[in-house]
């Protein structure tokens, strides 16, 4: 795996998951994103090493985990490497269950995701964050931009190059999967806000083919926007006839003929709900109960 120059002394590896590289003078680097698969950290060891590199630091933009498994990877080849989470990440990254059971609020049946042994594999943030991250004589920026899920937060180096994970989702996944996978739909209007007004050059998303300009990402922004004033747009209209929330999903996977396992439907089946959540906020929408069923509608 190649290990590319952004600017300066910031770096990514292309991945499934991209993964950020920042090289101290003394050659040590915080691994940003690791990325899934132990044997992934394992490549990425390799790699750095086939550049005079070495893992020191691994920080991970939020709690998914194809952020992080391969933290594993990097662990069994450089035993001293630290983890680095944002303090809203780390609950859900030390126990890995929150996440897979907040999706069907029990405990996940079989059905959901490939490995069943992810939620009892046990992770320790060493160096928790908030707003700052200092080594080595360099500072980081850290901000919080909760949304996708409420743990998630860029990083940006002092070669003004921002590790977005998935804050921002790039135009070739907003095609793939259509649906963007949210937790707060109103969380997620104000990070991206937000990053609009960060100060940096260069942008890396998660998953992505490209590192972007801050113009070009201020662009998928807007795009980003526009997803979400849609999908906001046509559950009101759907919301005219009173629906519950697995009907209204039912209406947006025919419309947008998405296909789904049972992992994918309930990641759409969880951004429904977060629309329904923003929507009752603004007191666009309320619910009754009939025979066994919540209804929603509009108001
Ligand atoms: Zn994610
Ligand atoms: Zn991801």
């Amino acid at each position: 795996m190649d290990v590319n120059k952004i600017n300066g002394h910031s770096y990514y590896i292309k991945g499934g998951t991209n993964t950020g590289v920042y090289v101290f003078k003394d050659k040590s680097a915080l691994v940003i994103d690791a990325g899934h698969t132990v044997g992934r950290g394992r490549r990425i060891c390799s790699s750095l090493e086939e550049n005079g590199m070495r893992a020191r630091y691994v920080y991970t933009t939020h709690e998914h985990f194809d952020h992080y498994e391969a933290f594993q990877g990097i662990k069994q080849t450089a035993p001293h490497v630290e983890f680095i989470a944002h303090e809203m990440a780390r609950p859900y990254i030390e126990n890995l269950y929150i996440g897979k059971a907040y999706l069907v609020s029990s405990a996940p049946p079989k059905f959901q995701g490939k490995r069943a042994d992810e939620a009892t594999r046990y992770f320790s943030v060493d160096i928790p964050v908030n707003e700052k991250l200092t080594i080595k004589d360099r500072d980081f920026e850290i901000h919080h931009v909760p949304g996708h899920c409420m743990g998630q937060a860029v990083i940006i180096t002092d070669d003004r190059v921002c590790y977005l994970g998935d804050s921002v989702f790039d135009r070739t996944i907003m095609a793939k999967y259509d649906m963007p996978f949210l937790y707060s739909i109103d969380y997620q209007r104000q990070s991206l806000e937000k990053i609009k007004n960060l100060d940096f050059d260069h942008g890396l998303i998660a998953h992505s083919k490209n590192v972007y300009s801050k113009s070009e990402i201020d662009k998928i922004i807007d795009e980003n926007v526009e997803v979400l004033d849609r999908y906001e747009a046509d559950i009101i209209e759907i919301l005219k006839t009173p629906s519950s929330r697995e009907e209204i999903l039912q209406q947006l996977l025919v419309i947008n003929e998405i296909e789904c396992n049972f992992e994918t439907y309930h990641y759409n089946y969880s951004t429904t709900g977060a629309f329904l959540a923003s929507l009752a906020e603004r007191n666009i929408i309320d619910y009754t109960y009939d025979q066994g069923k919540i209804y929603y509608y509009g108001i």
